[in-house]
């Protein structure tokens, strides 16, 4: 287990948690059942009938990365009784109209922000990435792959360095071998690194290349088009040095789910220098004294960059404003009372005139 990132620390609460059963990990998940590594091996669970009608969202359930309670039950199965308290959890909007969060992985220490080199580059991407993974209590790093590619990979590096605001950005090709050691680093025991970015950026050969095998089916061998979580793939790789990878499916939309204080961290250089705006509800958006807005004018700041902290920011309203409908229709009230009283005075302006 100690292999999986078990700890003295999960120890500790697996005694104040559980009174029976054994503690496991969550490998995988397929529909409802969970494959679950236990100091036995590994096996089938499902979440047991308390825990899934205790739970007020998917937030409470389990994913992979967790660190739970396994039962064996009298018919010869095994359950899921309790989440051991998480010390993150990376969670997105899913994908498709509804407002519904999706759980990424739990209990990661660290994010790598994986991007290729050339055309996935894209900044704004990385933005999203980044609120979430501040948001989920990691610790985020960006990792620019296939550098192999480039004769001089100094643009893309340049790009990325503007968003990733006091953080590392790491230049790798798992081909070549570049940059291997460099990420190893990262890989102590009891530390659980997770891998993001989209799918073909190379995040399954690089986890290859680290292990020293292939644990993982990469692109070129996932033959049925769908990727790898058709067959139910381990998504936590032990290393042989210590330490775990997380590998998570590739995604294609990355939808923010409450990230306010994820995007405060991200655009800290945009919020460092808001402290200086006349107003201190100012919204930066044109304001007489904008620190924000000056600082696009004399050109320290990108106005793309400012852009996307807004689109983010409103981004975030608005699903709170879906996630939280009473919230919303409050809103709207006090919108018709306000539009009420505009029509008053209005009419009273007119008829004074
Ligand atoms: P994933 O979807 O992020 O797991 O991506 P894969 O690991 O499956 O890789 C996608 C494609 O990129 C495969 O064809 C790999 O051979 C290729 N690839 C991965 N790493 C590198 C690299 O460092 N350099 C180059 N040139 N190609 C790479
Ligand atoms: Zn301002």
């Amino acid at each position: 287990m100690q292999a999986y990132g078990w700890s003295s620390h999960w120890e500790a609460q697996f005694r104040q948690v559980a009174t029976s059963g054994q503690p496991g990990r969550v490998m995988a998940e397929h529909r409802d059942r969970f494959v679950v590594r236990t100091a036995v091996g590994e096996q089938w669970a499902r979440v047991a009938g308390r825990l899934r009608h205790g739970a007020q969202s998917r937030v409470d359930l389990p994913a992979v990365g967790d660190w739970v309670v396994v039962q064996g039950d009298p018919d010869g199965t095994a359950s899921i009784a309790a989440l051991l308290p998480r010390r993150s959890v990376f969670v997105r909007r899913a994908a498709g109209d509804e407002a519904v969060e999706q759980v990424v992985g739990a209990n990661i220490d660290v994010v790598w922000i994986v991007t290729a080199l050339g055309r996935d580059v894209n900044p704004r991407r990385v933005e999203r990435y980044l609120a979430l993974a501040w948001e989920s209590g990691a610790r985020p790093v960006v990792v620019l792959t296939k550098a192999d590619l480039s004769p001089d990979p100094s643009t893309d590096l340049q790009r990325l360095h503007e968003v990733a605001v006091g953080i590392p950005v790491h230049l790798a090709s798992a081909m070549r071998g570049d940059g291997l050691d460099e990420l190893k680093r990262y890989l102590t025991p009891e530390v659980t690194v997770a891998l993001l970015g989209s799918s073909g950026v190379g995040k399954s050969t690089l986890v290859n290349a680290l292990a020293g095998e292939e644990v993982l089916a990469t692109a070129s061998v996932r033959t049925d088009g769908k990727g790898r979580h058709t067959t139910t793939s381990r998504q936590l790789v032990p290393l042989p040095g210590g330490g775990v990878l997380l590998d998570t499916p590739g995604m294609r939309e990355l939808g923010l789910w409450e990230a306010g204080q994820g995007v405060s961290q991200t655009f800290a250089d945009v919020e460092a220098l808001s402290v200086n705006c006349r107003f201190r509800d100012c919204r930066h958006r044109g304001e007489p004294g904008c620190a924000v807005t000056a600082a696009v004018e004399n050109g320290t700041l990108d106005a793309s960059r400012l852009d996307a902290y807004h689109k983010l920011r409103a981004e975030l309203a608005y699903l709170a404003s879906k996630v939280d409908p009473a919230l919303s229709r409050e809103r709207e009230h006090q919108a018709r009372v306000e539009h009420r009283r505009y029509r008053k005075i209005l009419k009273r302006k007119r008829m004074d005139g």
